[in-house]
């Protein structure tokens, strides 16, 4: 049968749903932050977990592109941190940063397979680590990665683009010739092995 949408419309859809991915993100966030308050240190200023390199779903860094045009024509931060770092360490496009973002500083963790196992590992910034070991938190206390990115990788697919990552320096087209990205991963923001967002 054939979908009466055309594939304008069923992008803006999409681009719609994850505007209210993000909003979902953000309230169960608000829960796990007041659950975990009295560890948490993230402050607007504190970047060590904004690293260089982050790759993202194009359909988020399409909403970067939507609600912040101007900040791309602007200079990206210098390399070895996020380009859009502005020079207090401050995000320049917060309002639409992407789901890597809006979890990062919250204990984290998710499922691996290790030779017949499923095993799950666990992780959270080393600035917030003091406090009871992640190890030993509830299930409920911790952020688990994978359903997001799956709704996500979803969300994308209806986009049209199913397998396009965009790396969030990139997106500042003007000044990408005359500066490679280099420096290493300042903080604890995903699993090593995922490599950023
Ligand atoms: S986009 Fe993400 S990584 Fe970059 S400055 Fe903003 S919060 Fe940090
Ligand atoms: S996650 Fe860590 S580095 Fe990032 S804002 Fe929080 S305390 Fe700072």
């Amino acid at each position: 049968m054939t979908d009466p949408r055309d594939a304008g419309e069923e992008r803006e859809l999409a681009y719609r749903e994850l505007l209210e991915l993000h909003a979902s993100i953000d309230a169960a966030c608000e829960g796990l932050v007041g659950r975990h308050r009295a560890r948490l240190v993230c402050e607007r200023g504190c970047s060590a977990c904004c690293c260089d390199e982050l790759t993202v779903f194009e359909i988020e860094a399409e909403r970067i592109r939507r609600q912040y045009p101007a900040v791309l024509g602007e200079e990206p931060a210098p390399a070895g941190g996020c380009a859009f770092l502005d020079p207090s360490g401050s995000c320049r496009v917060y309002g639409a940063r992407p789901y890597v973002c809006r979890t990062q500083g919250l204990p984290l963790a998710w499922f691996e397979q290790r030779g017949d196992s499923v095993v799950q590992l666990r992780t959270i910034c080393e600035l917030n680590a003091a406090g009871p070991p992640v190890e030993e938190l509830e299930d409920d206390a911790l952020w688990l990665l994978g359903p997001c990115e799956e709704r996500l990788a979803a969300l994308q697919a209806r986009f049209g683009i199913p397998d396009k990552r965009s790396a969030l320096r990139d997106l500042f087209r003007p000044w990408e010739a005359e500066g490679g990205r280099q420096g290493p991963c300042m903080g604890t923001r995903r699993p090593p092995e995922e490599g950023g967002a």
